[in-house]
């Protein structure tokens, strides 16, 4: 694999994506019959059809924008891949509302026919009875992603949102038998796809969970890099994984285990040898902090394209780190140190002074110039405080606003430098941020 990403070619694909999503979507809707005794029914009809069809379709999509592996293949920004995935779902689930609200009202004003007084004694029933199931279902996982996301925690939300398999079986069960512009018109066969779709994406979405595309490393080097940050070195047992800089990769302690993602922040492509450091915290990332080598761990990716649209321009580089944050600009550092030319410049955040990750690597540095900025340590005898523009301002020596701008850290930090570089007359496309949780 190339270990730079073309950030342009990765434009052209999101691109691509979207001319797809907005000429498949809309499609099904060619296929309506629109003759009807009064407008009113025209209309009636329009918007029971705009939700079941293209809702079904949005629906589709958002679930293989879910998928990782399959989504990637379009390209590697996952963080862009997921955004579109949530919208993708919420607009789903609002337009598919708009299925049993208006195919009761149609039924009702057309043929006189109450479709919630379900006859159990008729098949039909029973497939508008799974209609309502996948209905309910599909309101479950909007409120619960919506409204509870942060309440349930990240491993009870993964477990009510996998209910989400469930749906698009229902759907088409519900659909093929009793949809009318199904059994009537060449629609049929769209959907015919759309499920094989979806159904193959199902099956490998399961086999992901239980370890299917993860790749066995061996730990070489578990070394304690700062208070409660471990890097692990790990040599590839099969395929190596190829990480271009400031991609992530998944880590699984166990094949079918629990995953979360970290930068792999050193890679060797000789030998495939690739690091990470994990910052202990709640789940995974505690348990990681005692693995030794010799271990066996999981690997899947990688993925992710930050740093990738800076490093196709010659600008002044700023780098804000904090905390755990620093992981994505570590092979960044290790390449301007091979190939200085610009000015690249990097200031680390931290609570204290110890908990500074990379201490050594960051003083060897020739290349970079290296700003600590320490919040929680009334004696530290440096910067103090956070990383502000005004702080930033006073270490660049080139104007701000030609400068090619990466940040990684807290969501607070991101959001707060993020508006004042734009305030600062920062264009928006020379700011470039990863996010640590989504
Ligand atoms: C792109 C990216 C790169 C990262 N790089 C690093 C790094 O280099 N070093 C580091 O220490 N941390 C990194 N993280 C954060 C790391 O993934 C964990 O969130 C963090 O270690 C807390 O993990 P925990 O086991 O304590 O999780 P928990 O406390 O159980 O969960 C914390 C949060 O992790 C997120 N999360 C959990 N599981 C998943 C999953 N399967 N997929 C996506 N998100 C999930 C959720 O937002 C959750 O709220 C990165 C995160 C992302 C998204």
């Amino acid at each position: 694999m190339k270990q730079n990403l073309d950030a342009g070619a990765i434009r052209v694909r999101k691109m691509v994506l979207l001319v797809l999503l907005a000429v498949s979507a809309p499609l099904p809707m060619l296929f309506v019959q629109y003759e009807e005794p009064t407008t009113t029914l025209v209309v009636v009809k329009a918007l029971a059809k705009t939700g079941s069809l293209i809702g079904t379709v949005l629906m589709v999509w958002q679930f293989i924008l879910g998928f990782r592996v399959v989504s990637t293949l379009f390209h590697k920004d996952l963080l862009w891949l997921v955004k579109l995935h949530e919208r993708l779902g919420a607009a789903a689930i609002l337009l598919i509302l708009l299925h049993p609200i208006f195919i009761p009202i149609y039924y009702a004003v057309k043929l006189d026919i109450n479709l919630f007084a379900l006859d159990l004694g008729r098949a039909s029933s029973w497939f508008v009875l799974l209609g309502m199931v996948a209905m309910a279902l599909l309101l479950f996982i909007f409120v619960t992603s919506v409204f509870f996301r942060k309440r349930l925690g990240y491993g009870r939300w993964f477990a009510t949102h996998v209910t989400a398999y469930l749906v698009l079986p229902l759907a088409f069960i519900h659909a093929f038998p009793i949809g009318g512009t199904l059994r009537q018109t060449p629609l049929f066969w769209y959907w015919i796809l759309l499920a094989a779709v979806a159904g193959a994406v199902i099956v490998a979405r399961v086999l992901t969970l239980f370890g299917w595309r993860v790749y066995g490393h061996d730990v070489t080097d578990a070394r304690k890099l700062a208070e409660g940050v471990t890097e692990l070195t790990m040599r590839p047992s099969g395929r190596p994984i190829s990480p271009a800089i400031g991609q992530f990769v998944y880590v699984r302690r166990r094949r079918a285990g629990a995953q979360r993602p970290y930068t792999a922040c050193r890679y060797d492509a000789d030998s495939g040898q690739v690091s990470i450091a994990a910052k202990s915290g709640r789940g995974l990332s505690v348990r990681l902090q005692d693995v030794r080598p010799g271990e066996h761990i999981y690997l899947d990716g990688p993925y992710g394209v930050f740093g990738q649209e800076a490093l196709r321009t010659e600008r002044p580089l700023v780098m804000a780190a904090g905390g755990i944050g620093i992981t994505p600009f570590i092979r960044l550092m290790e390449r301007i140190e091979r190939n200085p030319g610009r000015a690249a410049y990097l200031f680390y955040g931290n609570l204290r002074a110890d908990r500074i990750a990379y201490r050594e690597e960051l003083d060897a540095l020739q290349h970079v110039e290296v700003v600590h900025v320490i919040s929680d340590e009334p004696d530290y005898q440096g910067e103090k405080g956070f990383i502000t523009v005004d702080l930033i301002g006073r270490y660049v020596r080139e104007p701000i606003a030609e400068c090619e701008v990466l940040i990684c850290g807290p969501p607070v930090m991101t959001e707060k430098l993020e508006n004042a570089l734009l305030a600062a007359g920062v264009p928006d496309e020379q700011i470039h941020h990863e996010l640590f949780g989504f």
